[in-house]
């Protein structure tokens, strides 16, 4: 065992509140793991919801697993030592399960990472039956799991609240793993890749996806009616996260506003709430933290908003919300906000001329985003940090140029303390309207990213955080991705070969994945899932954004119409 690894481990958990131990004893063992660092995990609510889960199932013991900081990741590398848990240190490969909670698609690669430092197979067919049974959920493969197919034995599609026990529950029965894997699959929210095969065209689009076993077609995703029923918040607090400290309770579910290029607006549906007392019930039964941090995709549209801040105050409470939208953010919300303590508060416009704002979905007029600017000034609130995106479609250089002129206004009109501009690059995801359209190429984004550096390199009250366009590019390529790439995947999670190397010589491009117009009929990878959205529905909102007034002036090279 690596005695830094684990002194490392040791001293993380000394810090923790809220660890969870049980004895041993368990007949059912689950190492779950998140794809990057003790930081990046401990500050994601779903990581954290699903280890209680797993925990509060009778005789079933689940135990975290991070990968380890770079020093760590290279020495344990080196050595035949095992990645151990955290709660008792013990190697991977001694649970029957391991578990990955996925949110983002450049975690990809440290999956096989985490996989080979736990010494076990890294591809579900050479996995032996000694070997623990690999389930992967989250976000990022509840949207498309094709890439990450090869590594995985079971998905879990959509949430996890009710799948989890049904699926200890099979696993609880043992047997040979063939025989389990084809009573998982019965479960609704369960995707077992092995039983669906897709085959290709020559030109690299699929023909078709068959299923090789008795299992459902399509694989239908699972989501919770009643949230009251679940605890929302997060078991452990530490300093060493990003929330340090903080109670974060989700107190809404999914969002009804389906902004054309927002994949939690089209899966995570119907909007759901939870109720105030359930929340604040939640908050008295976990240990008292420093700041209480209040989740959800759309907040202010949850009709006990101002009841559960009034409750936490009458509580001495301080609260803050993880993001506001200008439209709804009135002067009474941003004072209440205020006196909760909420330092920064996070809005996002995502573009920068109403033209465009129009066509991705989130019509705010400039009008509103301003006099929510001002609600929040008057609020007493000082810190802003604006999100944006570039390379939306049907883009042009006055609505990148509208981004920096928004920020100056937005700047000089108000005296705020800090004022932060965040622009990201747009990727298309599955299951919007914009699945269809091509990514834009990594040059164009980078122009436009030094058009808005450019653009507000004066602005001494504007910060500007830009994210690389590279990765947004790669990440492009994995979230519309089949499961060929899964070579890549290993390529580069091997240290062996590069992105661009491991690609090409996969006989695979970014082009076909990233920038690649997909064909009105074209079967996607993640057709087989069903999220409960008509794909025809999808379709016609796309044409309907682009088919915007202005689209023959406009027209990006590439448009699917
Ligand atoms: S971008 Fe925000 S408002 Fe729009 S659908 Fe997504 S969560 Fe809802």
């Amino acid at each position: 065992m690596a005695t830094r690894h684990v002194d490392i481990i040791r001293a993380l958990l000394r810090r923790e509140v809220g660890t969870i131990r049980k004895p041993d004893g368990s007949n059912l063992r689950v190492a779950l793991a998140f794809p990057n660092t003790y930081y990046v995990g401990m500050s994601n609510l779903g990581f954290q919801v699903v280890y209680r889960i797993f925990n509060e199932i009778p005789g079933t013991l689940c135990e975290r697993v991070f990968l380890p900081e770079q020093r760590d990741f290279e020495d344990l590398r080196r050595t035949t030592s095992s990645l151990v848990t955290m709660e008792s240190q013990s190697p991977l490969r001694e649970f029957d399960v391991l578990a990955f909670s996925v949110s983002y698609e450049l975690d990809y690669f440290n999956i096989p990472r985490i996989l080979s430092l736990g010494r076990i197979s890294e591809l579900a067919n050479d996995r032996g039956e000694e070997e623990p049974l690999i389930i992967a959920g989250g976000p990022a493969v509840t949207f498309n799991p094709e890439p990450l197919a090869p590594f995985v034995d079971v998905f879990v599609i959509g949430e996890g609240e009710e799948v989890i026990p049904e699926v200890v529950s099979v696993l609880r029965d043992g047997g040979e793993r063939l025989h389990l894997l084809e009573r998982l699959a019965q479960i609704q929210g369960i995707y077992v890749p092995r039983f669906y095969e897709p085959k290709y065209k020559r030109d690299g689009m699929i023909e078709r996806v068959s299923v090789t076993a008795d299992v459902p077609m399509p694989v239908r995703r699972r989501w919770v009616r009643d949230l009251d029923k679940y605890n929302p918040g997060n078991p452990i607090r530490t300093p060493d996260t990003e929330f340090s400290n903080m109670a974060i309770v989700e107190i809404a579910r999914g969002c009804g506003r389906r902004c054309r290029f927002c994949v939690a607006g089209h899966v995570y549906l119907p909007p759901r709430k939870r109720s105030a007392s359930s929340v604040l019930r939640c908050l008295e039964e976990t240990p008292r933290a420093e700041r209480v941090g209040l989740l959800g995709a759309s907040v202010f549209d949850h009709s006990e908003f101002m009841d559960i801040c009034n409750s936490l105050l009458q509580h001495r409470r301080l609260f803050s919300v993880s993001s506001v939208r200008l439209d709804l953010l009135t002067e009474e919300i941003a004072e209440m906000l205020h006196r909760g303590g909420q330092q920064t508060i996070t809005v996002a416009p995502e573009a920068g001329t109403e033209r465009l704002r129009q066509i991705i979905g989130k019509p705010l007029t400039d009008q509103q985003i301003f006099e929510g600017m001002s609600a929040a000034w008057n609020g007493g609130l000082r810190r802003i940090k604006m999100y944006f995106m570039v390379g939306l479609p049907t883009e042009t250089e006055e609505d990148v140029k509208s981004i920096a002129q928004l920020a100056r206004t937005i700047a000089s009109s108000f005296r705020w303390e800090r004022l932060v501009v965040s622009v990201s690059c747009f990727v298309p995801k599955p299951w919007t309207p914009f699945q269809w359209v091509p990514m834009e190429k990594e040059r164009e984004l980078s122009s436009k990213l030094a058009m808005i550096r450019r653009e507000l390199k004066a602005e001494k009250n504007v910060r500007l955080t830009a994210e690389s366009a590279r990765e947004a590019v790669v990440q492009g390529t994995l979230a519309r991705g089949d499961r060929r790439l899964h070579s890549v995947i290993g390529a580069v999670a091997s240290g062996s070969r590069s992105w661009k190397n491991s690609i090409s010589e996969a006989g695979l491009s970014v082009e076909f994945y990233a920038y690649r117009a997909r064909e009105r009929e074209e079967v996607f990878p993640w057709d087989h899932i069903d999220q409960g959205i008509a794909k025809s529905h999808l379709l016609a909102e796309c044409d309907s954004a682009l088919q915007a007034p202005d689209k023959e002036r406009r027209k990006p090279s590439g448009s699917t119409t």
